[in-house]
């Protein structure tokens, strides 16, 4: 008995093991849906295998192991798409290996993915005790009623059966607790960083707005000019000139700002750096004009792998908040990027108020902030969460008074790497 239930144990541990670092990977990528069922039938697929290898088989008739519990969590969390090579995985391997088995196998199976076809299109829309009373449930009959037949047909028990079936009964609980627990945090997150976001381009909004009153009253000034008769045609020419190109920079913010706010589908790329950061500065330029903060830059170009707008919406933060901790006073910021040997290193360092060693251990923590009203304490959680998925790290040097010095590191990509646009 001890032997049986020291297998289970194993297999258990290996698809939670499983299922939990897939649903990690998953995140991090940004696959698209078919290479998602692709990763979701590999790794459920991986843990069928394991299960088989470490099985028990009594009586030497009967396998136990948790495949058929892999097999409708991998259609509940990895899709009907992915169940139907599994289905066929399942069968051919038991057929090979026991063909009597077969049978019972495939009608096993068969009802499972009826089930798990029909059961899906609310499964995911329920809270978390019905899913795990109606799985535990659903486990427990089906253990007692596999039990009665064996029992009956080949007058067969293990002498434990109960304890086996609230074992399996027990694992799926389990299993789908903690499924559940990890894509729910995942799910959280996500949303934070898109509402944050949202916090961040209706903050900047005001700004551009700012902006981009300056050219328009330039130019409306040229235009004046040019309604009097009293210049000269060349005159009238370059007044002409100067209101265009006002216009185009009154255009040119507007349009940095919006390829910010729209949202963009999510797509890992390779990073120009000296791009990016010339981006970003283009819709931060308006916010740091307006509380009277210079900004220097000093870049040296690389290339790291992100997605852009989680990367700008990354810096921005940082910036904005160095711009926020001058605003009383004005300052200058320092926008620095250096290449190391396989980290890209990118510096912003500001002489703003600083902060105290405690604020800087709360760097980061949800809703800590010291601007009140203002803040929301959200923005430093986001840049951590997008430094970490990008392989990032982050150090903070700060001085009360002084200033504050947030420096980044990514991994770098080497020029061989990057394809050459012929
Ligand atoms: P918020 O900006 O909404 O307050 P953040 O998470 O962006 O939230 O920042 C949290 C806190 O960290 C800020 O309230 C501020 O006290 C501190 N902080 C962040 N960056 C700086 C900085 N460059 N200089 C001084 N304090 C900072
Ligand atoms: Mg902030």
């Amino acid at each position: 008995m001890l032997e049986t239930f020291k297998v289970l144990i194993v297999d258990l541990f290996f698809i939670l093991l499983i299922s939990l670092c897939t649903e990690m990977i998953i995140d991090k990528q940004n696959f698209s849906k078919n290479k998602k069922a692709l990763l979701y039938t590999i790794a459920y697929g991986l843990a069928i295998i394991i299960n088989m290898i470490f099985n028990v088989r009594i009586d030497n008739s009967f396998q136990m192991d948790l495949r058929h519990t892999v097999f409708v969590m991998a259609g509940l969390y990895g899709g009907i798409r992915c169940m139907i090579p599994l289905l066929g995985f399942i069968v051919m391997y038991i057929g090979i290996l026991y063909p009597y088995e077969a049978w019972a196998n495939l009608i096993a199976v068969s009802v499972e993915t009826i089930a798990v076809i029909f059961l899906s299109k609310y499964y995911h829309d329920w809270r978390l005790r019905k899913k795990l009373a109606l799985l535990g449930l659903a486990t427990i009959l089906n253990g007692l009623f596999v039990m009665k037949s064996v029992q009956y047909f080949f007058d067969f028990t293990t002498g434990y059966d109960y304890l086996i079936i609230a074992f399996y009964g027990g694992s799926i609980i389990l299993l789908v607790t903690m499924l559940e627990w990890v894509r729910n945090s995942i799910a959280i997150n996500r949303r934070i960083q898109r509402a944050e976001k949202l916090e961040l381009v209706s903050h900047l909004a005001a700004s551009i707005s700012h902006e981009v009153r300056n050219p328009l009253t330039v130019t409306r000034g040229f235009l004046q000019l040019l309604e009097s008769e009293e210049f000269p045609i060349e005159k009238r020419k370059e007044f002409f000139q100067l209101a265009k190109s006002e216009l185009d920079r009154a255009e040119g913010i507007i349009r940095d700002y919006l390829t910010f706010a729209k949202p963009y589908p999510h797509k890992t790329e390779i990073l120009n750096l000296e791009h990016e950061i010339n981006h970003i500065l283009e819709i931060i330029n308006p916010l740091a004009n307006m509380n009277s903060v210079t900004i220097l830059t000093q870049i040296r170009n690389g290339h790291i792998m992100g997605e852009a707008q989680l990367f700008h919406q990354c810096i921005l933060n940082i910036i904005k908040n160095a711009i926020e901790a001058m605003e009383t006073n004005g300052g200058s910021m320092k926008i620095e990027t250096n290449i190391l040997e396989d980290m890209v290193e990118l510096s912003v360092s500001d002489t703003g108020t600083g902060m105290t060693k405690e604020q800087m251990d709360r760097l980061g923590e949800p809703y800590f902030s010291t601007r009140g009203k203002n803040g929301t304490g959200l923005g430093m959680m986001v840049v951590y969460s997008i430094v970490h998925s990008m392989n990032g790290k982050i150090q903070v040097r700060s001085l009360l008074g002084h200033g504050t010095t947030f420096v980044l590191q990514f991994p770098r990509i080497g020029k061989a790497e990057i394809p050459s646009v012929s």
